[in-house]
């Protein structure tokens, strides 16, 4: 398998919300950037409500432009929560919508609020899911972890120095994973980031040489038995 280069960082981006189509995407096309977008229909504030949240006609389109997006369950499930065939069914519902609209099957999971379970993670792996992201605030090194398991940092408005360290890990076969939630979040604006907090990190990413992928292109740093 491929060596996993230096500098190598992935964004994901969670719950669906409008700025990742109105702000995000435009600004990550501007630096060529690849990210990964976990989408949901999130229950509170509604989803219904289009000027919180993407509707399914702009998700669609942001497949199209290359983005990937993949799944963070029908209805922002904790996992710890629901039973195996719940479960099915959330991640089946969110499938059933990308393919009626032309985007492809996930192979990427995202855990609504970083909660994990080895039967949900077994569960997804028998689904066809290659990798499943949580929280954590480490490193993800795929020589080592679980592809199921992969952690991620999460970005806020009180942790410029946490993130802007983050990205010094990313070395020595080690790749360092994002999560972002609203640019800003006006839907939930206690996971909100700023947006010149955001074009900061991009600004440092592009001209410290980084390269900014999705979580699917990662899979080929995988051992060839998970991939
Ligand atoms: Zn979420």
């Amino acid at each position: 398998m491929p060596l996993v280069p230096d500098k190598l960082v992935v964004l994901t981006f969670d719950d669906a919300v409008r700025s990742h189509y109105t702000t995000v995407a435009p600004l990550l096309e501007r630096y060529g950037f690849g990210a990964t977008f976990f989408v949901t229909e999130f229950p509170q504030p509604p989803f219904s409500d289009s000027t919180l949240y993407m509707t399914w006609p702009q998700m669609a389109e942001l497949s199209r432009r290359g983005f990937e997006v993949a799944n963070h369950t029908w209805r922002h499930s904790h996992v710890d929560r629901i039973d195996h065939a719940r479960l099915v069914e959330e991640v089946r519902y969110i499938e059933a919508k990308l393919t009626s609209l032309g985007a492809p099957r996930p192979i990427s999971f995202a855990y609504p609020a970083y909660v994990t379970t080895p039967e949900a993670a077994r569960t997804l792996r028998e689904l066809g899911y290659v990798f499943a992201r949580t929280g954590g605030n480490r490193a993800y090194d795929p020589a080592r972890d679980d592809p199921m398991l992969v952690p991620s940092w999460t970005t806020g408005e009180k942790n410029r120095e946490e993130i802007l360290r983050a990205f010094g890990e990313a070395r020595g076969g080690r790749i360092v994973v994002l999560t972002i939630h609203g640019v800003p979040d006006t839907a939930h604006p206690w996971v909100n980031t700023p947006v010149p907090l955001f074009e900061e990190y991009l600004r440092f990413l592009h001209d410290h040489g980084y390269k900014v992928v999705a979580l699917r292109d990662v899979a080929r740093y995988l051992p060839t038995s998970l991939r």
